[in-house]
């Protein structure tokens, strides 16, 4: 098997009351856990076979021939990284670098915040919002389904996933108040200052 599901980087209790450890048991267990096995069985006698996660999803990505890997590629690859983006006692006002940076690119951290909760609750149906490094600017970003701005070459920072696995069992229909759930308490802020490097 060429490419793992990687461990939490928490303990699957530690978000609640904000994400429930039932939310981690489906969305990492069974939901990523999927696009694994999913992304092995179609690597698997290919030329595919040994590459990288990062690599299957550039060999793939606009190719429709290909876009069942893609879509599953690009799942493990999203949800590794939006685990990491993710903390215990996470959110609130970022430190550091990113601080500054969101400063100078969008006038003040409200009206960050304003825009990526804003692109997470108008994508419509499945997907993610991302802060994106572009040509040295912090920019935001939406993308449908399993896209990434990873496959489009950008440098990414920060992902909410706005599928409804992600957010239904605590939330149901209120994904704007998992969005401000997540900006308030879940955000890891060193993640996102390490990817600004
Ligand atoms: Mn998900």
């Amino acid at each position: 098997m060429a490419i793992i599901l990687p461990d939490l980087p928490f303990p699957k209790d530690s978000l609640a009351p904000h994400i429930s450890e039932k939310t981690l048991d489906f969305h990492h267990g069974k939901h990523h856990n999927a696009y694994v096995t999913n992304t092995n069985n179609l690597i698997e006698g290919t030329d595919l076979a040994q590459a990288s996660l990062e690599d299957i999803i550039k060999a793939s990505a606009g190719d429709s021939s290909k876009a069942g890997l893609f879509n599953n590629a690009a799942q493990v690859w999203n949800h590794s990284f939006y685990w990491n983006c993710i903390k215990p006692n996470g959110g609130g006002e970022p430190t550091g670098n990113i601080k500054d940076k969101i400063v100078a690119d969008f006038g003040s951290f409200e009206k960050f915040m304003t825009e990526f909760k804003g692109a997470g609750a108008t994508q419509f149906g499945s997907g993610w919002a991302w802060l994106v490094l572009k040509d040295g600017k912090l920019e935001i970003r939406k993308t449908a389904n399993a896209d990434t701005p990873f496959a489009h070459g950008e440098k990414v920072l920060l992902t909410v996933d706005v599928w409804e696995h992600a957010y239904y069992l605590d939330f149901q229909n209120r994904r704007p108040d998992y969005l401000s759930m997540f900006m308030e308490n879940l955000v890891n802020w060193e993640f996102v200052n390490k990817n600004l490097g």
